[in-house]
């Protein structure tokens, strides 16, 4: 059976022990499985995406050890299979567009009549509903952001929907609970304002146009993969297996972010770790 199983970093920030645990464990499986590890430099959103940290990504990966099939996939060269893929949802009538400001979204939905405190899903906080119940007339399509309406796309998709997740070892089926769907995750955000798309969208669209089998990525994704197979199902691409790894945490146990400088790889490198080294301290 073939296996095409990718990493797909954004180039904010440099890379940290994370990512570099995500990316050689995603790639031993793939030389494992004797099949194909990709590159994907996700860069969909250009006011923090910089040139100078995707040459460090290439340079990290290759002195981790990791090769890759040339030309790499970059966000930002598909934008137009993004407007395809958003316009094909919008036909289905599963997609609405919103105006609404962070600050508009804040404020309905910590009003008292909401019940206080705002719900947070895996894209953040739970829209409110705001631009569903009174539709923007007049917009400028670019300068809206286009959301999926979850309680339509469910009704159309009867089926339940699953995935199946091998991250723990033996694969399990992980099924969607259509009220967890609603309540829980709400309807997202499919494109940004002056984007013309969203991660869910492009990595889902991305993940399909490279074949890729087996996603490899942090459980801090798990979620988010509940939003990926609506998408899935509702544009008829197939649901790859999903292996969600362990995060890497600092001494103190948080999780790594791109800010955490300290564990850059590039660092280690000038401190004159070995890839051997970074492999053993996250427990490769
Ligand atoms: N660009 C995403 C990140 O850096 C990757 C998400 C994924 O692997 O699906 O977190």
């Amino acid at each position: 059976m073939t296996f095409i199983t990718r990493f797909a970093p954004s180039p904010t920030g440099p890379l940290h022990l994370g990512h570099a645990y995500s990316a050689l464990l995603a790639y031993d499986m793939a030389v494992a499985a004797g099949g194909t590890f990709l590159l994907r430099i996700e860069d969909i959103d250009q006011s923090r995406a910089r040139r100078h940290w995707e040459k460090q990504i290439f340079d990290d990966l290759r002195w981790l050890g990791i090769v890759w099939p040339e030309p790499v996939f970059r966000q930002s060269d598909r934008i137009d299979s993004y407007r395809v893929g958003l316009n094909y949802l919008r036909a289905l009538g599963v997609v609405y567009p919103c105006i609404c400001t962070r600050r508009d979204i804040q404020m309905a939905s910590s009003a008292p009549q909401e019940g206080g405190a705002p719900a947070f899903g895996p894209d953040g906080t739970i829209y409110p509903g705001t631009c569903k119940r009174h539709p923007p007339t007049n917009y400028d399509p670019r300068a809206v952001a286009f959301r999926l309406d979850m309680e339509k796309a469910l009704a159309l998709l009867s089926a339940p929907l699953s995935f199946e997740e091998a991250g723990g070892g033996t694969p399990e089926t992980f099924i969607l609970d259509p009220g967890y769907a609603r309540d829980g995750i709400g309807d997202v955000v499919l494109a940004r304002r002056e984007m013309g798309t969203s991660y869910h969208l492009a990595v889902v669209l991305d993940d399909a146009a490279q074949e890729v089998t087996d996603v490899v990525r942090g459980k801090d994704l798990f979620d988010a993969t509940y939003i990926h197979i609506v998408l899935q199902a509702l544009l008829g691409l197939e649901t790859p297996v999903y292996h969600h790894h362990r995060l890497i945490r600092d001494d103190s146990g948080k999780r790594l972010a791109k800010r955490d400088d300290a564990r850059a790889i590039e660092k280690y490198r000038q401190e004159g770790l070995t890839p051997a080294d970074i492999r053993q301290r996250v427990g490769l």
